[in-house]
């Protein structure tokens, strides 16, 4: 049997009970099998893989808070370390009630490969509770992250594990960590990144994640002969990555005309209007249907999109599909839709959109397919970034991190595209992004010996 075929057997037996990180295996490890083959035996002795698919260190804790009628709530947090070979742990905490053990080791799993991808010096993490922000008082978010972050607080610190946003956080969220960290350690430090511009936040943090998308996704069409401008352009989500890729995507040219949240979904053929998204979505926290009921040219749809089965944003007509909601939200029923509709792009704004066996249908229909750790890594790659700046005490103006973000992005594109070539799989990004990712991080485990 082969070395890769013995550990993915081996992580299965171990983590029966966690789907979403077994299918991040699964990928990684396929695709890096060119890479494996070539030094076979040196990777068994050393137990290469068995120690990238182990977390350094899993920490799970206990949050009770009490809500706005007195009652105690107690909620689980978490935080994974997975691999700290090339800088501290980094990555996001993700806050929504489906967060399990799982989860977040499948997204910190990611994250390595993503964070490596970057080019800059940080490890993979991730965190969250299974919390949910939607419906809660300001002042019962409050206690929720005061609790979560007086037992995180000695785990985490500017030099060791610096957590961001994710799903559920956002800047209200950050801030309210922040202090609490702040009040506990003493510590005025960058310990998380996402943070408001008054206390050390960074220009541009904020649309990161969807102009990445899409300066990555520009990129790797003009490596392919097209142009952005004047497609259309489906989107799922209508959080923090879906706005700000819409946003780029018509600064750049194209037309968005979806979106989408967990009830139900935009259809507005004219253009998504991102002033009146960002309104409902960042200040009132409402609903989609308040997009329809404002604006004479859109469709609402009930139902959750992001739960596939070819139906939703996915049966749109378009060039270019970007979701940005939430994990295996396009599946094989969907990726035919795309594929009948002429779609022949698609770029993950959000971590693992698309199942194993939509990706693979995608690729062999010749799509243009980028995986989310490389088509997303702007949000971590812009959290850096403020990690800098904290470092210095200085602040950077909006367009040096902006083209810093937009350097970094090409740079991704420039080396998947390479390492897919290098192992003779040009065109197959999948691939390319994670033999990318893999080769640094296993120089820098190889270089410090076993640990
Ligand atoms: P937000 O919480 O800001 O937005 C998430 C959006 O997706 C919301 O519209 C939400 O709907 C929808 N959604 C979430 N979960 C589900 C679900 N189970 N079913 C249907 N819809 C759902 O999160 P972000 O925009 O920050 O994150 C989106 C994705 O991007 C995630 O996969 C995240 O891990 C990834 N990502 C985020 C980065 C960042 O910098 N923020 C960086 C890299 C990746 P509703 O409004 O109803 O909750």
């Amino acid at each position: 049997m082969s070395y890769v075929d013995e550990v993915l057997e081996l992580v299965k037996k171990k983590n029966a009970s966690e789907p979403e990180f077994l299918q991040a295996v699964e990928e990684v490890l396929n695709s890096l099998r060119p890479v494996i083959e070539k030094n076979e035996e040196k990777y068994r002795k050393e137990a290469l893989l068995e120690r990238l698919t182990e977390p350094e260190r899993q920490i799970k804790f206990r949050v009770p808070w009490v809500d706005d009628k007195g009652q105690v709530q107690v909620n689980t947090g978490y935080r994974v370390q997975f691999n700290s070979a090339i800088g501290p742990y980094k990555g996001g905490l993700r806050l929504h009630p489906s967060v399990n053990t799982g989860i977040i080791k499948f997204l910190g799993f990611e994250q390595i490969f993503k964070n490596s991808l970057t080019g800059l010096p940080i490890g993979g993490g991730k965190g969250g509770a299974d919390f949910d922000p939607k419906g809660k008082s300001d002042r019962e978010v409050m206690a929720f992250c005061q609790s979560f972050m007086t037992e995180l607080c000695k785990y985490i610190g500017a030099d060791t594990d610096v957590p961001a946003g994710d799903i559920g956080t956002g800047a209200r969220e950050i801030g309210f960590m922040y202090g609490q960290y702040k009040r506990i350690k003493g510590l005025y430090e960058g310990v998380l990144t996402g943070k408001g511009l008054s206390y050390g936040g960074s220009l541009a943090r904020t649309e990161a994640t969807g102009y990445g998308l899409l300066y990555l996704t520009d990129e790797m069409l003009k490596a392919n002969g097209k142009d952005i401008k004047g497609k259309t352009i489906a989107v799922s989500g209508a959080g923090n990555v879906a706005i700000y890729a819409i946003q780029k995507a018509q600064q750049l040219g194209a037309k968005p005309v979806t979106c989408s949240d967990s009830t139900g979904w935009i259809y507005d053929p004219e253009g998504i209007d991102v002033a009146l998204l960002k309104e409902i979505k960042e200040v009132k926290r409402a609903r989609l249907t308040e997009y329809a009921a404002a604006r004479k040219s859109a469709e609402y749809h009930e139902g959750r999109s992001a739960q596939g089965a070819g139906s939703g944003v996915w049966s749109v007509k378009c060039d270019i599909a970007l979701p940005c909601a939430t994990q295996n939200e396009l599946d094989i029923e969907d990726a035919k839709a795309l594929v009948a509709n002429g779609c022949f792009a698609v770029a993950e704004g959000a971590n693992m959109p698309t199942t194993l066996e939509a990706t693979k249908y995608l690729q062999e229909n010749k799509i243009l397919f980028a995986p989310g750790k490389a088509a997303n890594a702007g949000g971590v790659a812009t959290s850096a970034l403020e990690m800098s700046q904290n470092s210095e005490r200085l602040s950077w103006t909006f367009e040096e991190v902006d083209s810093k973000l937009q350097n970094i992005m090409v740079n991704i594109f420039r080396n998947l595209d390479d390492a897919a070539k290098r192992y003779g799989v040009e065109g197959d990004y999948v691939a390319g992004a994670n033999i990318a990712g893999f080769e640094k991080v296993v120089n820098a485990m190889e270089a410090q010996g076993i640990v």
